[in-house]
């Protein structure tokens, strides 16, 4: 760290230095790659004191900021206690809790931050509209990135969104494209409601009769060649359109059964990723462009230089983007093609033998029967969605 003598005045002054010697220490012992020099950056408050009292005006918080900064890329600081913090934020600057206003000429934004939009809906448009009186053409910038308590601050904001739409004459608006919505269970919990709903409506009104998955079977086998042909042109087709393959998945499974149902599928989500690779590479450039705006896509076409296929496997075993997108913009990258569908192939198997077994259970389920397939297919999907905790814990080793 240069300009630090190792004095140790700011070492007298805190208690996080005390521990571990002061900047110049630290810095020198610093390795990227170890885990347990990672973590200590971490115990920094960032206050500046140490700054504050250094005689040589060296500035350690900046130092600690990007060590941690640097941890995180490295897949090392994101710990589990932060979880619920980070569902909120997620949550907070999501789609559907920000927009931005800008009206013709504005030259000034009221960004009315994240307690008062969740706790006093009405004195933010009262501010707003005060503001509004002084500054014409007052833009807004609506979104709560800090978490805030209690599902009434969550519905405040929904209702105060739908009312800047109406009241903010705006020329250019925009909604926050970071993904989110949601602390992750909320997918969970509605697919077991709506599963949950779905068996009991079934049982109600007697429709289990027409649910024999045999029956549905041979109805299909009667088309011979044609149906899979059909199911795999459908799927190939499915994410080029932006589709999503889950209800279609879930159909191949119930027609064709565990086996065949994961035969089909794979090759027509391998044969779709393809196409979508194909049309961003050759002929959609600038449309693919347009929708991967964001830093995680700029990162993701540095590690496809960096790890080639590696990128790819990883990707796809571990869900960080969605799939429609992703398959496009691997097209933009500088993978080989070849390279691309191996992998593809390969690593979107055991997702897809998951879910296609777990799938496969469905019509029996409906009708309050759980088969084997169920077991087996809880048990695959508990296993591959393990498998993002073993890659952090294998990148931590
Ligand atoms: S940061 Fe400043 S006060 Fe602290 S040890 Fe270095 S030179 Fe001394
Ligand atoms: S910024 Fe960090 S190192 Fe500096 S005084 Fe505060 S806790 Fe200590």
């Amino acid at each position: 760290m240069s300009g630090c003598t190792g004095c140790g005045v700011c070492v007298g002054e805190c208690g996080f230095l005390k521990l571990y010697g002061s900047p110049r220490d630290i810095a020198r012992s610093y390795d990227p790659d170890d885990p347990k020099k990672n973590v200590v950056c971490f115990e920094c408050s960032l206050c500046g004191l140490c700054s504050a009292v250094c005689p040589t005006g060296v500035k350690p918080q900046a130092l600690f900021l990007e060590m941690r900064r640097e941890a995180v890329d490295r897949g090392f600081g994101s710990f589990r206690e932060h979880r619920g913090l980070l569902g909120y934020e997620r949550t907070g600057t999501s789609r559907r809790f920000s927009w931005y206003g800008l009206p013709e000429g504005c030259t000034t934004i009221f960004f009315p931050g994240c307690a008062l939009p969740g706790t006093r809906p009405g004195v933010t448009v009262a501010v707003y509209e005060r503001l509004k009186e002084v500054f014409p053409d007052l833009g807004l910038l609506f979104n709560a990135p800090k978490p805030s308590s209690g599902p009434v601050t969550y519905v405040n904001r929904l209702r105060l969104k739908s009312r800047f739409k109406r009241i903010v004459p705006a020329v250019t608006t925009r909604e926050r494209t970071v993904p989110g919505g949601g602390s992750g269970m909320l997918r969970p919990l509605l697919f077991l409601g709506v599963m949950i709903a779905a068996i009991v409506l079934v049982r109600a009104s007697g429709a289990g009769q027409y649910l024999e998955p045999e029956r549905l079977r041979a109805l299909f086998s009667g088309f011979g060649i044609v149906a899979p042909l059909v199911y795999i042109a459908i799927y190939t087709v499915a994410p080029t359109l932006m589709l999503p393959g889950l209800p279609l998945s879930m159909a191949g499974a119930t027609v064709f059964g565990p086996v065949w149902g994961v035969v089909y599928t794979i090759i027509g989500a391998t044969l779709g990723a393809c196409a979508a690779f194909l049309i961003a590479r050759y002929a959609a450039r600038d449309w693919v462009e347009r929708q991967l705006v964001g830093s995680r896509w700029n990162k993701l076409d540095s590690e496809t230089a960096q790890n080639g296929w590696k990128a790819v496997a990883f990707t796809r075993l571990i869900p960080l983007f969605p799939f429609n997108l992703l398959n496009f913009a691997f097209g933009l990258t500088k993978i080989s093609f070849p390279q691309y569908a191996v992998a593809t192939f390969i690593f979107m198997l055991p997702g897809t033998i998951a879910f296609i077994t777990f799938s496969s259970s469905l019509l029996g389920l409906l009708k309050g029967k759980v088969s084997r397939e169920f077991f087996i297919g809880i048990v695959l999907i508990v296993a591959v969605s393990l498998i993002p905790r073993l890659a952090k814990w294998y990148r931590r080793i």
